[in-house]
Parts: structure tokens; C-alpha cells; sequence
């Protein structure tokens, strides 16, 4: 399938849905290591964005065009560290995708601008089990496959791949940003929850070309 306006709707409405069926695991890895709002808070977003979505008059006539329906959304109905993280990552993607359809190269793009917006707003660097654990080697696999010439839906599923790989990776880590650093070595031994969600949503970005 091509990754185009349809597909960014899609993606969307999909990411509602594993959001929302995830919402108490998200719930249960904050409550580990943070205050165990995660799950509420991106359940609450995407349930603003599908409501958005559903009012609008005319389809949107590009894939940044969603983008940033779901970046305004999600910072304006999200609270906490995601929801201007988020924001600003669907933000920067959407300025990076101002056309009807992408090519790999497109979504590459894409998926180093949400990368780049996340460490711009919450300077974090890999290794600090945030969701920059998961985004991180979700661009870096994208840029990989599409360099060795996969199909936009291909570089979706290897960015989905990796985002799984980075979000396990952060189980043994030490928190060193957000509020899970508070706990300092307490940290370690489980999984990041905004890495989790990270993972959740690439894989729909997947689903949703495949
Ligand atoms: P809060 O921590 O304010 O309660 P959430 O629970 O919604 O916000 O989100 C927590 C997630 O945000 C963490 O699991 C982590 O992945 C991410 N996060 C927190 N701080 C940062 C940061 N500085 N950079 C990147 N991601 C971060
Ligand atoms: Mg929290």
C-alpha cells in the first residue's frame, strides 16, 4: 500500500486503537517508575485526535496535514512529559511530509524530524531510557533500509522493528531524564514506558502500509 494521506488516516485511527487497548499497561510501566499516567494521558490524546478527525469537513490533503492535526491535539489534550514530546515530534514530522504520498526517502525523512523534535524539546541522548531509546534506532534502520532500497512500507516495518528492539533495551538501564530519574538505580529493571508507546505506534505506521 502507499504511504499517503489515506494511510496517515489510518495510522491514526489505528494508533488510537493500541493506545487505548494498551492504556493499562502504559499505566502499570509509569506506575513502576514514574506516577503512572502514561497510558491515561496518550488515551486521552488520541481519543481528542479521532474526534477531530471525525469532524473534519474536507480530507486532508497531505500527510503533514495529519500530522499536525494529531501535533496541535496531543499538545493541547496531553499532559505531562508525552504530551509536549509528542507534540513536537509529530510537529516536526509533519513540516517534513508536505505532500500526498511518500517514498522511502519521505519516510526516512519523517522519522528523523519526530526523532530530532523529541531531542530538541526533552535533550535527551540514547542510553537514558527515554523514547529516544526507541526512536533513535527506529531512524537509524529506516535510513538503512531505505539506503538499500526498500519500499516505503518496508521502511516502515524495519523503523517498527527496531523501535521494539530500542524499547527492550531500555529494561537494564539506569534513568537519567524525566521523572523515572528521580528513582536513580531503583530504574533499572524495567521497561520505559514512552519507549512502550513509541513501539506501539510505529508498528501501526507499519500495519497500517502493510
Ligand atoms: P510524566 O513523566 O510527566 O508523567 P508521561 O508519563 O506521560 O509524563 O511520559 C513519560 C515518558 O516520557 C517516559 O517514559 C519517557 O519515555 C519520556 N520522557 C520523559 N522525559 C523525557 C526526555 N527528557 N526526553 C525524552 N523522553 C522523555
Ligand atoms: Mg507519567
Amino acid at each position: 500500500m502507499s504511504v499517503d494521506v489515506a494511510w496517515a488516516l489510518d495510522w491514526v485511527r489505528r494508533s488510537a486503537e493500541v493506545v487505548a487497548e494498551h492504556r493499562d499497561e502504559l499505566v502499570e510501566l509509569d506506575r513502576q517508575i514514574g506516577d503512572g499516567d502514561h497510558g491515561e494521558n496518550l488515551d486521552r490524546g488520541f481519543r481528542a485526535v479521532v474526534v477531530k478527525l471525525d469532524a473534519l469537513d474536507e480530507p486532508p490533503a497531505t500527510v503533514g496535514d495529519v500530522l499536525k492535526l494529531v501535533a496541535t491535539t496531543l499538545m493541547s489534550t496531553v499532559g505531562g512529559a508525552a504530551g509536549p514530546l509528542y507534540g513536537t515530534a509529530y510537529l516536526r514530522a509533519a513540516k517534513a511530509t508536505g505532500v500526498a504520498e511518500l517514498d522511502s526517502a519521505g519516510v526516512v525523512a519523517m522519522i528523523e524530524a519526530a526523532l530530532e523534535g523529541i531531542v530538541a524539546r526533552g535533550k535527551a541522548g540514547v542510553g537514558e531510557k527515554t523514547m529516544v531509546d526507541a526512536w533513535t534506532p527506529a531512524a537509524e534502520a529506516a535510513a538503512a533500509a531505505a539506503s538499500g532500497g526498500a519500499s516505503p512500507a518496508q521502511v516502515l516495518a524495519a523503523a517498527a522493528t527496531a523501535a521494539a528492539s530500542g524499547a527492550e533495551s531500555t529494561v537494564p538501564l539506569v534513568a537519567t531524564k524525566g521523572r523515572a530519574s528521580y528513582l536513580g538505580e531503583r530504574s533499572q529493571g524495567h521497561l520505559d514506558p514512552g519507549s512502550r508507546s513509541t513501539q506501539l505506534l510505529l508498528e501501526q505506521a507499519a500495519a497500517a502500509a502493510s
